[in-house]
């Protein structure tokens, strides 16, 4: 079954309430192509904001803590952002892996926590620049996905609906230079074939796979064009309406999907 392509933004620790205005363009563009599904996760201060003014784009958190709640000084519990409005957690991103220390077990720990609050997960994975050099990317990312994502005993029923894996090699993220489409293509394959391994071919199938790095609105089109792309995850270029709706645009061609 077709399902539309997921273009989400991942607005990092960029916006204020000033940004309002971007997040109101971008919905108002999104209500105009909607064979396109349009996402954006911003700072968690803009999760309610958003949501209380959005008529089409769905709202995400960047994050979310593993527990339910409890004395955590600074973080911020999965029924916490959807209380606030959020529909989906990215989870796993790089910049928390590396910038956090965040292990595969505590990322999976979080998958579980969204999961229980109602939330559709974001599973990031990514090697980095030294890893795909040493010829070690493709088992890398087997190996972190699998120990990141929910276990098959514990994966939800609707597991296609609730989870979307975004392959984000940290080479290419915020870099301005995307992996190539053969690199796309190779790993995004490796996935599919992983998740249906995982959750067995009905299921597997069905999961999206997006990917992110220095997506643009100039090589969108050549990027949702890769077999086994089903949208795409945008740092910087998801800050602008202009980009972000041009990278969107891209992924409603008739001719790509
Ligand atoms: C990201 O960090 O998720 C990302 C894809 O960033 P950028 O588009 O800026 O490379």
């Amino acid at each position: 079954m077709a399902r539309r392509p997921y273009i989400v933004g991942n607005w990092k620790m960029h916006g204020t309430r000033a940004m309002l205005s971007e997040a109101r363009a971008i919905d108002r563009a999104a209500q105009r192509h909607m064979k396109v599904e349009v996402a954006l996760a911003p700072p968690f201060t803009l999760i309610h904001p958003i949501h209380r003014e959005a008529e089409q784009i769905s709202v995400g958190a960047q994050d979310c803590h593993h527990a339910d709640g409890g004395a955590h000084t600074g973080d911020i519990s999965a029924a916490m952002v959807a209380d606030a409005g959020a529909k989906f957690v990215i989870l796993g991103h790089s910049e928390r892996r590396t910038g956090h220390g965040e292990s595969d077990a505590l990322v999976r720990a979080k998958a579980a926590a969204a999961l229980a609050a109602g939330l559709r997960i974001i599973m990031c994975c990514g090697e980095s620049g030294e890893t795909r050099e040493s010829g070690r990317a493709v088992a890398f990312i087997k190996k972190q996905l699998k120990a990141s994502l929910p276990a098959p005993a514990d994966a939800p029923a609707d597991l296609a609906e609730r989870i979307t894996v975004a392959y984000e090699p940290i080479w290419a993220i915020g870099t301005g230079t995307a992996a190539t489409t053969a690199d796309i293509g190779e790993m995004h394959g490796v996935i599919r074939q992983l998740l249906v391994e995982l959750y067995g071919e009905e299921q597997g199938r069905e999961v999206r796979i997006i990917y992110g790095g220095s997506v643009k609105p100039d090589n969108a089109a050549e990027i949702f064009a890769v077999p086994e792309v089903s949208g795409a995850l945008v740092g910087g270029a998801s800050l602008t309406a202009d980009s972000f709706m041009g990278i969107a645009l891209a992924a409603g061609e008739p001719s790509d999907h």
